[in-house]
């Protein structure tokens, strides 16, 4: 055969390798992780092998090479065993279809790849990192599947065997190192981008949410009552004669003081309640689905938990005390902005009345 056809095959499977990768991202964007993720890369892993095998560089009459054996090479570690079925179906279903001699090989080769795939999975990171070691060991061992060609006519085999089977293995290799260097690029930039959100949106001394978290998470409890008339609450609280802990015992037990309050309320609410550092020793909670007296309930435990909490700060145990605020929608408040005035009132009556109690708006 040509070997200069099968160098632009092998660009044109690049091209291919391409569309995977851009869709890639958007892939593990939409579902970052379970079976959902596994089932959209094994369809995008399958839509990209077929995309290969309608543009396949012909070898032998009814023999093709695409880019389906890098894809399947690598199926595993991205897929799981979801994703590998998934794309394993598929490609398998798109080859008898195609149909010709190299049908049967074609299968073989399918599942081949897969229990290579896999395989691949058990030698530890540790010992083969990610990288191109990795991959062109990998791109290596997909081309074992080669040996199903051997399953075809003699003659078929000998037109193979030669320099377009190296030129096969050459492109296997190079076809899974350039897929996993950029699924490996774009998987640690999405790491990355979580990691910023994460920190954009937490305070790093009480590790609550912060103000920005808050405005979203108000939307969001907004569009849920209008959208389902669910409840909502909100409970201020804010810790009692706190500028007198700094002045006695210093600005760094202060800090630990605040933040074992922030955990004893982290440690009361749900997983679906927001918990917000909302000025400097004043703390929000926003609780979805909640009605007044629930919340009320919930604002007194963490008041009367931490007022029997003894802080321990290294030189002596400290004791504090909270007051809060409790204010929930309705008709008397029906904004998020008429909410937080509310709560903000409520916790003020608190404190002159005397501090470490619960007041209802
Ligand atoms: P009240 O019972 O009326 O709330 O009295 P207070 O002393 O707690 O209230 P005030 O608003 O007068 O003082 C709040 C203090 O909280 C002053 C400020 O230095 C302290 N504070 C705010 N943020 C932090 C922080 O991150 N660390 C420490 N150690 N102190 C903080
Ligand atoms: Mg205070
Ligand atoms: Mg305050």
């Amino acid at each position: 055969m040509d070997l200069s056809i099968l160098a632009t095959g092998i660009v044109r499977i690049l091209g291919v390798t391409a569309l995977v990768i851009l869709s890639y991202s958007i892939v593990i964007r939409n579902f970052p992780k379970g079976w959902k993720k596994g089932a959209a890369v094994g369809v995008l892993f399958a839509v990209g092998a077929i995309l290969s095998m309608n543009d396949p560089v012909t070898i032998a009459p009814g023999v093709f090479f695409d880019g389906r054996t890098a894809l399947l090479a690598i199926v595993y570690p991205y897929g799981g065993p979801i994703g590998t079925v998934i794309a394993a179906v598929l490609i398998a279903g798109y080859r008898i279809w195609l149909g010709g001699i190299g049908a049967v090989p074609g299968l073989a080769s399918i599942t081949l790849l897969c229990i290579i795939s896999y395989a691949m999975t058990r030698i530890p990171v540790r010992k083969i990192p990610i990288g191109i070691g990795r991959s062109v060991l990998t791109g290596l061992a997909a081309s074992i599947s080669i040996v199903s060609v051997l399953l075809l006519p003699e003659q078929v085999v000998e037109t193979i065997i030669g320099p377009p089977l190296i030129a096969i293995v050459v492109a296997n290799i190079l076809n899974v190192v350039i897929i996993v260097d950029f699924l490996e690029r774009e998987k640690s930039r999405l790491r990355i981008i979580r990691a910023l959100e994460h920190e954009a949106s937490v305070d790093p001394l009480t590790k609550l949410q912060n103000r920005r978290a808050f405005d979203k998470a108000a939307l969001r409890a907004m569009n849920d009552n209008r959208a389902n008339s669910t409840h909502c609450s909100l409970i201020m609280i804010d810790i009692d004669h706190f500028k007198t802990i700094n002045d006695r015992l210093g600005h760094y037990t202060g800090d630990t003081v605040l933040a074992d309050v922030a955990a004893i309320i982290q440690k009361n609410v749900r997983l679906t309640d927001v918990v917000v550092r909302y000025g400097g020793e004043e703390i929000l909670l926003l609780l979805t689905d909640t009605e007044q007296d629930v919340a009320n309930e919930l604002a007194e435990r963490v008041r009367s938990e931490i007022e029997n909490t003894d802080f321990l700060t290294g030189q002596e145990s400290v004791h504090v005390t909270v007051s809060a605020g409790v204010a929930s929608l309705g008709d008397k408040y029906a904004s998020m902005e008429a909410l937080l005035k509310a709560a903000d009132k409520a916790l003020y009556h608190a404190k002159l009345s005397g501090r470490n109690r619960v007041e209802v708006a």
